[in-house]
């Protein structure tokens, strides 16, 4: 059996940019579409061919903006490298704004089985401050369109937003719920820094409240039989985003586009964050030791409710996370309770692996 890659695409452009995000996006409205697919082409060109794509990830940036031949010409080229899964999953975010039903249905027909849509919120205030340039409407609107035409469609929203209460954020919840999707990340809103939010004096939750708007989030998307698989991304069972899991699981990927990331074995790749820069091509290499792989085996499996497998961990630091009550043992899984998942970083730093040397 071929190994297995799944396969993330970044597209750097926005129509604004909002000033909480410190992805590599930034706003833009014309381009070189010819250079971009030349080396898009490039970089899956330089990809081990003998691979099975299990999935595409169009990110950004807001990929749902990049020219419907760019969006096919990558795709024709993965499709002529790589041998692909038949249920191989294809995403594209989106935002309200930056797609309509007909660009969606044009999308399904390239391939795309899966709309993850930028919602953020379903007020107009909110959506205001975040400096989205949406309306709660549109977003609806979308949200009702694209689950016309994708079995897959997600919707991003963040919370602990500042002056928003339980109550607010659980009716909020509630009418995200009432649309029946399969996932839904929802993200608490944090201050990145260099971003106009962190130049700001923004009165965030307290602790108390971020912690007690996480439990709460939790219950009601158990109830609603959409669990929590990661920290901030739940779905119906059989709905989980496969491609986020390849990072978590620390499975191989390749990331094509600036600012991309990939991790083939214990090669790591990173593309710069210019455009410019990767159009001519930079690229940064390293290998990672054993124990950095096995660091990162940590820093991204434990966000996820099913665990890693504790082989290679120390005894007793698993033995003093249980007794915190920050993991539970399934066979030889380490898997993170509610509680884990708040103390996140502690519990990373409890199980950090010792250098031997
Ligand atoms: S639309 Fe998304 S990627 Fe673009 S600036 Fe806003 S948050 Fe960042």
């Amino acid at each position: 059996m071929k190994k297995q890659l799944a396969l993330y695409c970044h597209w750097p452009y926005c129509l604004s940019k909002c000033p909480y995000c410190d992805f590599y996006s930034m706003p833009c409205r014309s381009w070189d579409e010819a250079a971009f697919l030349k080396r898009y082409r490039a970089e899956i060109e330089a990809l081990p061919a003998k691979r099975e794509i299990t999935s595409i990830f169009f990110g950004g940036g807001t990929p749902s903006l990049m020219p419907l031949t760019l969006t096919e010409g990558i795709l024709n080229a993965v499709y002529t490298r790589f041998s692909v899964a038949q249920d191989v999953e294809i995403s594209m975010e989106a935002n309200p704004d930056a797609i309509d039903q007909e660009k969606m249905m044009v999308f399904k027909k390239l391939g795309i089985n899966r709309l993850s849509l930028g919602v953020q919120a379903l007020s107009d205030e909110a959506l205001h401050f975040l400096g989205r340039r949406h309306t709660a409407e549109t977003a609806r609107r979308r949200i009702k369109e694209a689950s016309a035409v994708f079995d897959i469609v997600s919707i991003d929203l963040m919370y602990a937003r500042p002056g928003q209460t339980v109550r607010m954020w659980e009716a909020e919840l509630k009418e995200a719920l009432s649309f029946n999707l399969p996932h839904y990340s929802l993200y608490q809103l944090t201050i990145e820094d260099k971003t106009p939010f962190a130049r700001r004096s923004l009165t965030m939750p307290d602790d108390e409240t971020a912690r007690d708007l996480f439990l709460r989030t939790i219950n009601q998307m158990d109830r609603a039989g959409v669990p929590l698989y990661e920290v901030s991304n739940f779905a119906r069972p059989g709905f989980e985003c496969r491609h986020n899991q390849a990072y978590w699981r620390s499975q191989d990927y390749a990331g094509i586009g600036p600012s991309a990331h990939g991790r083939i074995g214990l090669t790591a790749t990173e593309n710069p964050r210019d455009v410019a820069a990767w159009l001519a091509g930079e690229r940064f290499e390293t290998e990672l030791t054993p124990l950095e792989k096995e660091e990162e085996r940590l820093l991204m499996g434990l966000r996820q409710r099913e665990g890693i497998d504790a082989t290679g961990i120390s005894p007793t630091a698993v033995q003093s996370v249980l007794q915190k009550g920050w993991i539970v043992r399934k066979g030889n899984r380490i898997c993170p309770t509610n509680e884990g998942l708040l103390m996140l970083n502690s519990l990373i730093l409890d199980l950090w692996p010792q250098d031997p040397a």
